[in-house]
């Protein structure tokens, strides 16, 4: 099994190969290394993280090749356009041509119900299609610590959550997991925890190093705030990506949600983390206490304002350890609408189904791809700690991770989907 199909190097410039995958052409930038025409070639989130021989690729793109044209064709059906109009099918029309919606109809959108839900849906869906084909990453995640120096209100691993047993990794358990998951397949890979000064700037970036001397993956850190200083040397140590959301645009929500902690300097870090050239997931919880329709709108236009590689957002899940215990969680269907409304809003954008999100119906995960999602993860922490990476209720399952990735892959192949990064049509 593979998260990843090798292209075939067909031209290159100075910083951007051109890769043919069965007759499509996409895009990678690489970092490091060099590459001639001719060689094959790993891209992930339109980054190049891998070489492989034409031995090698070969037999896998035998595999892939019936499959490719197979999963598209499903995809096609499945996408295609229902018949009955309402007043929203303007709306979707006019982001299908790339028109910039206004705010009412943003309100609008976020106002649908009942059957009119469906018909949104299915134009998030086709217009995630039409944009950006069938392509849909699978990365994993690997939580390596649970310790956190924050109190956000909404976090069941905040630090005043003193009813959790807490573990850190060790440098050597991280490696072997590091490996197991990459033995799994995955070819993206988050390294998570909570905001963790046991670890210094040092010892993450001689991790960092370690894996990336050993394995050809795209890495995002998702670790919270540390120095610009400090993120550009991961970056320079291999690791390309980091996961780092506002969480609110609403300085008041955010600042009662995070205390001692300011909106800007959070934007401001993801602004340094796009300018170091990190791919960069970023966005919001959907349901914090007080948050408006308009909130929501203005956090998916704050998303993509930052023009990130990947949005990430999803439903608050209320912990019953925290401040928040108590708090409605948001339906499946606001957390649906907010992921059309961000596919009618940016149309070619990257879009994460989250775990939180699947937590609301056994169907959500479904239910996310076929509203304009394109992205997934897959928890890779060893059993013995993702009990303890308690962020919301309902996130771990005792289900084998083998187990977790087979239903996945055929979630995917029943919509369609490849399981795979491609690089990427544009140079956004
Ligand atoms: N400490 C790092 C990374 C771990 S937290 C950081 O904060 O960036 C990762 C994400 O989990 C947060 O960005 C937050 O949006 C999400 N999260 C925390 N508690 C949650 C909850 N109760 N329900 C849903 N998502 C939650
Ligand atoms: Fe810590 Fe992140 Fe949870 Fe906030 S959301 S308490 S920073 S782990």
């Amino acid at each position: 099994m593979c998260y990843a199909i090798p292209g075939k190097v067909i031209s290159i410039d100075s910083k951007t190969v051109t890769m043919d995958y069965f007759g499509e052409a996409r895009k990678a930038i690489f970092v490091t290394g060099s590459y001639e025409v001719g060689d094959y070639v790993y891209a992930q989130g339109g980054i190049v993280v891998s070489k492989l021989s034409e031995e090698d690729a070969i037999p896998i793109l035998k595999m892939w090749e019936k499959q490719f044209f197979e999963l598209k064709a499903r995809d096609a059906i499945l996408s295609e356009q229902s018949k009955f109009e309402s007043p929203i099918s303007p709306i979707i029309k006019r982001a299908e041509k790339d028109e910039t919606l206004s705010r009412n109809e943003m309100l609008a959108i976020l106002s649908v119900e009942g059957k009119d839900l469906e018909l949104l849906f299915q134009g998030a869906n086709r217009i995630r299609k039409n944009k950006l084909d069938n392509a849909c990453c699978v990365h994993g995640i690997l939580e390596f610590s649970n310790y956190c120096q924050n109190n956000c209100l909404y976090c069941g691993i905040r630090s005043g959550n003193a009813n959790i047993k807490r573990y850190r990794m060790n440098e050597t358990q991280i490696l072997e997991a590091v490996d197991h998951s990459v033995s799994l397949g995955f070819k993206a890979l988050v390294l998570q925890s909570g905001e963790d000064p046991f670890y210094s700037d040092e010892m993450l970036i001689a991790l960092v190093k370690k894996i990336r001397e050993k394995h050809g993956i795209l890495l995002f850190m998702s670790i919270g705030e540390r120095s610009k200083d400090c993120y550009k040397k991961l970056f320079d140590a291999g690791a390309y990506g980091a996961l780092l959301r506002f969480e609110t645009s609403n300085d008041l929500l955010y600042e009662k949600m995070r205390p001692g902690r300011k909106r800007i300097d959070r934007i401001n870090l993801i602004r340094d983390l796009i300018e170091i050239g990190f791919i960069v997931a970023t966005g919001f919880l959907i349901g914090l206490p007080g948050q408006s329709k308009d909130d929501l709108i203005n956090d998916i236009l704050l998303t993509k304002s930052l023009k990130p590689d990947m949005y990430s957002f999803g439903p608050l899940i209320p912990h019953p350890e925290t401040p928040l215990s108590s708090i409605q969680t948001p339906s499946l269907d606001d957390a649906l609408k907010a992921i059309a409304l961000t596919r009618l809003v940016d149309p070619e954008s990257k879009i994460l189904v989250t775990s939180a999100l699947e937590t609301l119906s056994p169907d959500a995960k479904k239910k996310g791809l076929m509203a304009g999602g394109n992205s997934l993860m897959i928890n890779t922490t060893p059993k013995a700690y993702s009990t303890s990476y308690d962020l919301y209720p309902g996130k771990s399952t005792e289900r084998p991770i083998t187990e977790t990735i087979k239903n996945t892959i055929e979630l995917l192949y029943s919509l369609g989907r490849a399981p795979t990064d491609l690089g990427v049509t544009n140079d956004r």
